[in-house]
């Protein structure tokens, strides 16, 4: 059966030069960087190397990166780490409702143990007011937490301009950058970002492996402690082979950036307008253009759920995703979309579609021609699309 993957949101192939790479420091150079032999200066040489791909990437020096198990642990030891540190200067943090659920529920988790949190709404495109922020800004507040890009919607957030506010403040500023990493440009200091969570699996690395830059001077508690790694922020026995990975794939997003960006801009536009042709009582949801990530559509098609389109475009091969799938397995609908303002019936019905390097407009063109036979046939069982034509016939 064809398969077309359109769900780089949630995890994208490694890259096979990433892949080869890692492979050699399996199976040859399989030293522990901490050792002092010659095995272990290999691997931590090339850890170092790795550490230096990754801070070019984001505008940052080598010492300011801090390996981790991934995008999760890399947020909670921001926020967590923050917290901790500056506990004796203020207890109230700031985030926003459309946060990856690994800087919400470590915000909610602080919440409940002391700590104030301001949650700032976004509008129906999912973008926050940055005057909303400076007016939820009290005399304790330590610490902003604002991703840079939406994992559901694509919705890209004015991180330069609050990062700029923070300052003025003296806050401390978090950015979780999983989403935005090698698709747009980012910059720690012309942000003026003080932490900063970036993650491989989503950039044609492995899994399991990320990092988070601590500006110098800035503190943050280690959530992990033994052995004294990572200069005491991380213990444990790095993943050297998916350090070296992830390093290289930021090596690789760096030069490809602009590339990527204009081929999966092309294939977004062309699957979103081509849906919208051909689909009616759809809605996109997210901005349209230039604050929209490169590869993210997500439209709700009406009377219809998610979970259902999914299932049915996964019978054709085609991976896609959507706004009440959730690892919980619980079928609310996302906490993104409601906070968007989009009544539960809509949210139920939305679709995730990202895109990477490998598609093609082949691809595009098939689920054009299979989405829209899908969403017919789902309406035909729904009572309420039947309702709703009828009503429009009436008028
Ligand atoms: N933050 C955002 C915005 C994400 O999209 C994800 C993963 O989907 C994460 C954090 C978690 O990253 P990881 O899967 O590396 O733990």
């Amino acid at each position: 059966m064809r398969r077309v993957y359109l769900d780089h949101s949630a995890t994208t192939p490694v890259d096979p030069e990433v892949a080869a790479l890692m492979m050699t420091y399996y199976t040859e150079k399989y030293g522990n960087p901490s050792s002092v032999h010659s095995f272990g200066r290999e691997a931590k040489q090339a850890l170092e190397e790795a550490r230096k791909q990754v801070a070019e990437l984001i505008g940052a020096t080598p010492p300011e990166v801090t390996f981790t198990s991934g995008g999760t642990e890399a947020d909670n030891l921001a926020i967590l780490g923050a917290a901790e540190a500056l506990r004796k200067k203020g207890k109230h943090l700031i985030t926003s409702a459309i946060e990856h659920h690994a800087v919400l529920e470590t915000c909610e988790y602080l919440a409940k143990n002391g700590f104030d949190l301001t949650v700032v709404p976004v509008n129906e495109e999912g973008i926050l007011s940055v005057e909303d922020i400076r007016q939820a800004i009290r005399p304790d507040t330590i610490l902003i937490s604002v991703m840079h890009a939406n994992n559901e919607v694509g919705s890209i957030l004015p991180i330069a301009e609050i990062g700029k506010l923070a300052k003025e403040h003296g806050i401390t500023f978090h950015v979780d950058a999983v989403q935005s990493l090698g698709k747009l440009p980012i910059d720690v200091n012309a942000m003026n970002v003080d932490l900063l969570t970036v993650s491989s699996h989503k950039i044609y690395g492995p899994k399991g492996v990320g990092a988070l830059y601590v500006r110098k001077g800035v503190r943050v508690v280690p959530l992990v402690h033994g052995g004294g790694q990572e200069k005491k922020r991380r213990s444990g026995t790095e993943n050297t082979p998916g350090i070296i990975g992830f390093g290289k794939a930021c090596q690789i997003a760096g030069q490809r950036m602009a590339e990527d960006a204009r081929h999966q801009t092309k294939l977004r536009d062309k699957l979103m307008h081509g849906i919208l042709q051909r689909i009616d009582h759809v809605k996109v949801n997210g901005p349209i253009g230039a604050k929209r990530l490169p590869n993210n559509v997500n439209v709700s098609i009406e009377f219809v759920e998610g979970e259902s389109l999914l299932l049915s475009l996964d019978m054709l091969g085609i991976a896609a995703s959507s706004g009440s799938a959730c690892t919980s397995g619980s079928l609310d609908p996302s906490h993104v979309l409601l906070a968007m303002g989009l009544v539960h019936e809509i949210a139920h019905g939305s679709l995730r579609f990202s895109l990477g390097r490998q598609n093609t407009e082949e691809e595009i063109d098939y689920v054009l021609e299979q989405l829209p036979k899908i969403a017919e046939r789902l309406r035909m069982m729904s009572p309420l699309y039947d309702q709703a034509i009828h009503t429009q016939q009436a008028q």
